[in-house]
């Protein structure tokens, strides 16, 4: 699953595109609005700027904005700048490879040949879509469907 880190990220950067070309956006405003702790979205601010997603300009105006315009980053490129692995298992994945205890020899492995493949249909989801896309919320899980 994709870290807490990595989903903070994820919806800081939408709001921060739905905001894009209106100005600086408070942090205040995103953790309130995104419910993400104030600390820790500043963490993650200043990651994003350092890897040249997001700008900051401080004093009483300042705030954060995009520094691309929505259309041009995929939630695959904001994945990986948080080095979020989108693998089910840690030997499919590329950022943070492992292996299991026990493991048997990977390249004879069968369940690691289809995480691969899961991983790979994963990626091309998530590189195929952009901040810029609309994406319609669904409905949550009523307690029925999450005993089923
Ligand atoms: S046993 Fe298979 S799935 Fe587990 S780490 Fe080794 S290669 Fe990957």
């Amino acid at each position: 699953m994709l870290s807490q880190k990595t989903r903070y990220a994820i919806r800081a950067m939408q709001h921060l595109a739905d905001n894009y070309g209106k100005g600086p956006v408070q942090l205040a405003e995103i953790a309130e609005k995104q419910n993400i702790p104030a600390n820790f979205l500043t963490v993650i601010l200043s990651e994003l700027g350092r890897v040249g997603l997001v700008v900051s300009q401080r004093g009483r105006d300042g705030g954060y904005w995009l520094a691309l315009s929505p259309v041009d980053i995929s939630y695959g490129d904001l994945i990986r700048v948080m080095r979020g692995s989108l693998a089910l298992v840690p030997c499919a994945s590329r950022f943070a490879h492992e292996k299991c205890k026990n493991c048997v020899e990977e390249g004879e492995c069968r369940t690691r040949a289809l995480m691969l493949r899961v991983r790979d249909a994963t990626a091309e989801q998530l590189d195929a879509v952009r901040l810029s896309d609309r994406i319609d919320p669904v409905p949550g899980f009523t307690d029925d469907q999450l005993e089923a």
